[in-house]
């Protein structure tokens, strides 16, 4: 998350809300009529009155085989789940990995073009997820009129944070309109990613509207700065809204920024800017800067490459731990 806004990560599940999940279906089980599935009905109905014991004993959550506590993003997407990841035998790690399998080509699907353009514009972007999936969101929505690019940041990480991710890709593709202010559009789709997820869920998101006369207009949700690319050095464009999803009545105010030609943008999530070297230290948008400053801007696709060579070799070759997402964006000359 950005250091512009401080907020706690997903933590352990709420038991009011636990309860409040699995009651409701043990009573949806038990209005079900009486069928063939009598048995499976039977056997889930006895794994909720488990889980409703183990929340009334204050153990819900911790793994059945070892010491150990079930991942709280798995607990949200199966409340009956009462094995950690580390202990999952054989088959059950097989099906977990056919589950990711399936949620990366649904991810995969809903990538826009890694290369984009308008009259204006040229655009091109990496996706870099950390695990089979990634929290990152990245869209880019065309018009006659401009071109609407958005990179964003689900809370969490794996299946959960990526099933958040495709729920705001549906919702701005639902919301944006060419007439629509980009500031309408974000108080738009931050009361329905609040009414549709749980408390735990939000996003950090930049938008951005790329005019065909070259102007930009920008809003930020609490997401890492993007970089102005100027002809006088590289300026961070700090976050002025809150995160979607956390306030229904939070409002989203958007500026405008004249682009001169030859000029660009530059968006990334933190996996870019917070990923940390052997030290420990972050390559920040600091080092960010002074990697652009220097650097030809002719290319979208070789800015991205320069970002992503200098995280690899600040990682000194080390894994990435993060999610990552660049798109450069350059304004024709
Ligand atoms: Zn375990």
């Amino acid at each position: 998350m950005p250091e512009a806004v401080s907020l706690p990560a997903p933590t352990a599940p709420d038991p009011v809300a636990i309860r409040a999940t699995l009651i409701n279906r043990r009573d949806r089980l038990a209005a079900l009529p009486q069928a063939a599935t009598a048995t499976r009905v039977a056997s889930l109905l006895s794994e909720i009155d488990a889980a409703l014991d183990r929340l009334e004993g204050g153990h819900y959550g911790a793994c059945s085989r070892c010491d150990g506590s079930v991942e709280a993003d798995r607990l949200a997407a199966d409340p009956l789940a009462t094995v950690c990841l580390d202990c999952l035998n054989e088959g059950e790690r097989r099906a977990l990995e056919r589950d990711l399998e399936t949620a990366s080509r649904v991810q995969a699907a809903l990538l826009p073009a890694r290369d984009f353009a308008n009259a204006a514009w040229r655009g091109h972007y990496a996706y870099l997820p950390y695990g089979a999936v990634s929290g990152d969101y990245v869209d880019v929505v065309a018009s006659s009129e401009d071109l609407l690019v958005m990179v964003g940041d689900v809370a969490g990480k794996g299946v959960a944070a990526a099933m958040l991710m495709s729920q705001l890709h549906a919702m701005f593709r639902a919301t944006a309109a060419p007439g629509l202010g980009l500031g309408e559009m974000m108080q738009r789709v931050n009361r329905l990613l609040g009414a549709a997820t749980t408390a735990n869920a939000y996003a950090t998101l930049a938008a951005a509207r790329l005019r065909a006369d070259g102007s930009v207009e920008l809003c930020n949700a609490g997401h890492a700065s993007p970089l102005l690319l100027s002809a006088q050095g590289v300026e961070p464009l700090p976050a002025d809204g809150l995160p979607l999803g956390l306030f229904a009545e939070a409002e989203y105010s958007t500026r405008t920024i004249p682009v001169g030609a030859g000029e660009g943008l530059l968006l990334y999530t933190d996996g870019l800017s917070e990923g940390r070297g052997p030290d420990g230290c972050e390559l920040g948008v600091d080092g960010l800067r002074s990697l652009l400053g220097g650097s030809p801007k002719d290319a979208p696709a070789g800015l991205v490459e320069l970002c992503l060579g200098a995280a690899a070799s600040h990682r000194g070759g080390a894994p990435a731990h993060d999610d990552l997402t660049v798109m450069a964006l350059l304004r024709a000359r």
